[in-house]
């Protein structure tokens, strides 16, 4: 099996998280979304620990909310002590709900709005990251206004290619995030930042991309932006405090796909750090990251039941399963890979290969293509793995579908943490 939260009942039913996808499925109905909770607070100290353990004291890793946010998740992540990123007034709003203080909130985007702004100001978010001039205007004007410093991180583009593909890279210099050191861009907003009367620079942020199975990308990032650091220590006589140095370590959505170890890759980091600070004579800063994919992937499933299946002779065949894109884009949008299993009998041997269609009306609207396994009959379970990140966050109502729920898995028992949409969901904004 891909993870061991996975196993198979002596039924032949897929268990996950110790419990039988099939009596789920029965249970809440599908499309459904099962969230494991003890992976998830597993999955959060593979960062806590290592932090504590090798970073400076006020390091702290941030979980990227937009993998996967829902109120219950909030409390979890308190609990396993996270902070929180988030990159709209909807997330903000959700972790607050949730009871999540404010001052462990990082305010991301690179187009928060005004009103946004306003927002974070007002509920005292910890930290914002600003990504470009005119927010940093923006945010020092509506400071003023509440009567306070904000503290900011800058975020800045140290142009790494992490050799991911395109859809998810954002570390390169030609992208929309983030001001870019090379062509002295970064410099200068810096400089820009420091002399806001109603902002705290904090220190300096970056982000290179996702599905990152190594730390070698985040060492020449942090290179990169240490040595922006200490041309500004020189010029203004300014060092930072924090350095975030990003999300996007990988997750393994294929039985191929590389294992990245998480806690031996921090403490290479922090070795790394410490050198590239003592060579610059720049005092340690405390670091963060912003995990959001490896916190919550592979502690997510989706269950589908399967509805016809088309076999088109000499080419190939369909199962038809009750959602598709409107509750995981991904295959859709980049051709994310998936493991998908046939839940009803995850014991039973591969009997040909067979492609995952969505009931969504596009012909690209698939949710994995040529999926070798035992083919599944109508009514059966069919469970796409690892979809915990970007899937829920993702979805939409395309089509009029409802979202489905997502269910968390706690100690043998379960619980609806979003319920089910409804057909009254659907038409509740139209006036
Ligand atoms: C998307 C994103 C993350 C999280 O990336 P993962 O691959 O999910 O870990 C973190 N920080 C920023 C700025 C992002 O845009």
């Amino acid at each position: 099996m891909l993870q061991s939260n996975l196993s198979i009942g002596p039924n032949g039913h897929l268990l996950f998280a110790g419990q039988d996808t099939v009596a789920l499925a029965e249970r809440y109905g599908t499309p459904l979304y099962l969230l494991d909770e003890e992976r998830v607070r597993a999955n959060c100290r593979l960062y806590t620990r290592p932090f504590a353990r090798c970073f400076a004291p006020g390091s702290l890793p941030y979980y990227s909310s937009k993998a996967l946010c829902f109120k219950a998740l909030y409390p979890i992540l308190l609990e396993e002590g996270m902070g929180a990123d988030v990159v709209s007034g909807g997330e903000l709003l959700t972790a607050l709900a949730a009871g999540f203080p404010a001052e462990k909130l990082c305010f991301q985007g690179n187009n928060k709005t005004p009103e946004e702004i306003r927002l974070g100001v007002e509920k005292r978010v910890g930290l914002f990251t600003v990504d470009n001039l005119l927010e940093l205007e923006r945010l020092d004007a509506e400071a003023a206004r509440a009567g306070i410093r904000q503290r900011v991180l800058l975020r800045l583009t140290p142009g790494i290619d992490p050799h991911t593909f395109a859809a998810v890279n954002t570390g390169r210099i030609d992208c929309q995030f983030g001001v870019p050191v090379e062509t002295g861009q970064a410099r200068e907003f810096i400089l820009r930042a420091l002399r806001m009367p109603h902002l705290e620079v904090a220190g300096y942020h970056c982000h290179i991309g996702s599905q990152i199975f190594d730390f070698q990308p985040f060492a020449d990032a942090a290179q990169i932006v240490l040595d922006v650091a200490a041309a500004v220590r020189d010029e203004a006589g300014y060092t930072p405090s924090v350095l975030n140095l990003g999300g996007g370590f990988g997750v393994r959505y294929k039985e191929d796909d590389p294992v990245v170890d998480i806690p031996a890759c921090i403490e290479r980091l922090s070795g790394i750090l410490a050198r590239l600070c003592e060579e610059r004579g720049l005092p340690l800063p405390a670091v963060s990251m912003e995990p959001g994919r490896s916190i919550v992937a592979d502690a997510g499933v989706t269950l589908y039941t399967a509805g016809p299946v088309k076999v088109i002779e000499g080419y190939r065949s369909y199962v038809v399963v009750d959602g598709g894109m409107s509750d995981n884009p991904r295959y859709a949008l980049y051709q994310a890979p998936y493991t998908v299993l046939n839940a009803s009998r995850a014991g039973d041997p591969c009997d040909g290969e067979i492609s995952i269609a969505g009931r969504c009306c596009e012909t690209g609207a698939l949710i994995q293509e040529n999926v070798p396994m035992a083919r599944p009959k109508t009514g059966e379970i069919v469970a796409v793995l690892v979809t915990g990140a970007y899937n829920y966050s993702m979805a939409s109502n395309y089509n009029r579908v409802c979202r489905p729920p997502i269910v968390l898995l706690s100690g043998g028992k379960s619980r609806v943490a979003v319920r089910r949409e409804t057909w009254a969901d659907m038409t509740a904004c139209d006036l």
